[in-house]
């Protein structure tokens, strides 16, 4: 890419890069930082619309889990890389979680089979005292097994990704745009121009796609529909009560749902299941419905009564979603050096570095990240 002539006058020719990225969530940020680190004197953009995505509502859990092999897979190697990056980089917002399950005894084998990597085992009347003590009342019923693991982490994912785009900003060579969207990529040159408003802005050999929930109304959005990809909201309630030290996060497998201590938050977050489908970010972040704080308070009243009345606010946005709820990581037919990587399905922070691997892989060796 080093040296391409645009036929234009120098103050107008769009800028140059090696690599350019879409989407300044987790999932773009993040193949920006394994491609630099891959090669340092990759020039890379990444260059976002300026509304902030799932990323900075995320919760931020990461307990490695998949319940198929390719999954699991993913999930372990992002888990790795999250543990490389925390030793690195000390300061990384990103801190171990002590997790316990709450679940069916005939949800055990299906659990068990779905960790990648943490052990589980049962625990036992010291850990049922020690749940009480930390969520006075919890239910944990004949019928319902407590277990633990080790192995998760929790993130300030926001702020995790703050961190790696200043990264990319400190790099030479290398840019963040903000408040840009791409409003068209069209081949030039043997790579691709970025156009914004109709004005071509940069051009790049390589392009990576990673516009979260404005996938199908951005670049590519017809190959992200034809691939089946749908909107739906992603939601979690506040819970107003302030989670001891070494409160441990606790999930309800069989919900779909978990309370996670955020203690510089102060207060517990309740995430669950919101079977909302098909909204778009384009009309402003989802709001918490009605039947979103039923269902909810229904789950918390089953399992921990005391929190059902301590609902106070919580936060929506929507995520992109795959049929078979694997990333969306492809490179686009027709369009070689041009790799979409979508689908955060709810669980996109936890995947994201294994799909930004996968998106450096399928652009070809200069791009490739580390092991
Ligand atoms: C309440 C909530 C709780 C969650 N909890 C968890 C959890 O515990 N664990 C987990 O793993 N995941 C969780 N998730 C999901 C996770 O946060 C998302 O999957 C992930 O953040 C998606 O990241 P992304 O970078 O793909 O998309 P986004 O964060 O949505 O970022 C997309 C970016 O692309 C930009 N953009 C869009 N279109 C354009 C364009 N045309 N040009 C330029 N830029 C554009 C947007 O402005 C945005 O900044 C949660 C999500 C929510 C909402």
């Amino acid at each position: 890419m080093t040296g391409r002539t645009t036929g234009r006058p120098a103050e107008r020719a769009p800028a140059d890069f090696d690599l350019a990225v879409v989407g300044a969530g987790i999932t773009g940020a993040m193949v920006a930082h394994l491609a630099a680190e891959g090669d340092r004197s990759l020039r890379v953009l990444t260059v976002d619309g300026g509304a902030p995505g799932a990323t900075h509502l995320s919760a931020g859990l990461d307990v490695p889990t998949g319940h198929t092999p390719q999954k699991r897979a993913m999930a372990a190697r992002s888990s790795a890389v999250y543990a490389r990056l925390r030793a690195e980089r000390p300061t990384l917002p990103i801190r171990p979680a002590d997790t316990y399950w709450l679940i069916g005894r005939a949800g055990l084998g299906r659990l068990r089979e779905s960790m990648a990597g943490p052990r589980l085992t049962e625990a036992g009347a010291g850990g049922g005292a020690r749940l009480d003590g930390v969520l006075p009342g919890v239910r944990q019923g004949a019928d319902r097994l407590l277990l633990r693991s080790g192995g998760g982490t929790h993130a300030d994912v926001g702020r995790l990704t703050e961190h790696l785009l200043a990264g990319q900003r400190r790099r030479p060579g290398s840019e963040v745009w903000s408040g840009l969207p791409v409003t068209g990529v069209r081949p030039r040159d043997g790579g691709y121009e970025l156009t914004c408003g109709g004005e071509a802005r940069a051009v790049a050999g390589k392009v990576v796609v990673a516009t979260g929930a404005w996938a199908l109304a951005g670049p590519f959005g017809d190959v992200a529909r034809a691939r089946g990809l749908r909107i739906k909201k992603v939601a979690a309630l506040h819970l107003g009560v302030r989670p001891p030290a070494g409160a441990p996060v606790l999930i309800f497998d069989d919900d779909d749902a978990f309370l996670l201590p955020w203690r510089e938050k102060g207060y517990w977050l309740f995430s669950f299941t919101s079977d909302h489908w098909d909204g778009s970010p384009e009309d402003g972040p989802p709001e918490l419905s009605p039947e979103d704080h039923r269902t909810a308070a229904g789950i918390l009243r089953e399992h921990v009564p005391a929190l059902a009345g301590k609902i106070r606010g919580g936060r929506a946005f929507y995520d992109g979603y795959t049929p078979d709820r694997m990333p969306l990581v492809e490179e686009v037919e027709g369009w070689p050096g041009v790799v979409l990587a979508l689908g955060g399905n709810g669980s996109g922070y936890r995947l994201a570095p294994a799909v930004a691997e996968r998106a450096l892989e399928l652009l070809g060796p200069r791009e490739g990240g580390r092991s």
